[in-house]
């Protein structure tokens, strides 16, 4: 048993930079999108108009807080994310948004990552999207594969979302362990 100790009036305010703004600060044109108006319905604006991002400093991409459906965002992925990514990603976001709205948990651990329904429907129509923009099967399959993802986990997802493909698998990218992972 270690007797290492700090002394008692020491403490630590580990504070990050975190920065909440609206959506619409962030992202142009979200309740506009047809995609997003089949996810919310009439309350499309409303809603979108109501939603705020909180900008954070750790590699990452994008989640919804359970508590209060607010959307992480990691900074160094606004910065240097591609246009479609974060087209996706805060599609695939949105539809956790309204799963929390109707009380859904999203990180039931009762399942896997790539099993939980809620995810299951965020990936599904995000992946739905991909192809409707014109992204081919390579390029969902690399949208997919994330870097935290094992390359079994993978196949299960495109599985999970009933997604056909023409192409065969990447090789899964490394494990980014400093990754805030959550998706
Ligand atoms: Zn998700």
């Amino acid at each position: 048993m270690s007797t290492l100790r700090v002394p008692k009036e020491f403490g630590v305010h580990r504070q990050e930079k975190v920065v909440v703004v609206p959506l619409k600060k962030v992202f142009e044109g979200v309740d506009k999108l047809s995609i997003v108006r089949k996810i919310f319905g009439k309350k499309t604006s409303e809603i979108v108009n109501s939603l705020t991002v909180e900008l954070h400093s750790r590699r990452g991409y994008m989640g919804v807080s359970q508590d209060d459906g607010r959307i992480f965002l990691s900074q160094p992925y606004l910065k240097d994310g591609p246009d479609h990514y974060l087209y996706l990603d805060i599609i695939h976001e949105l539809v956790h948004v309204k799963q929390q709205r109707d009380g859904k948990d999203l990180f039931d651990e009762d399942y896997d990552y790539v099993d939980r329904p809620t995810e299951i429907e965020a990936y599904k129509l995000a992946a739905e999207e991909a192809r409707r923009i014109g992204m081919n099967d390579k390029e969902i399959l690399e949208y997919l594969d994330i870097e935290w993802m094992s390359a079994s986990a993978l196949k299960k997802l495109v599985k999970n979302i009933s997604l056909e493909l023409q192409t065969v698998f990447p090789k899964s990218k490394p494990n980014f362990s400093g990754w805030y992972q959550t998706k």
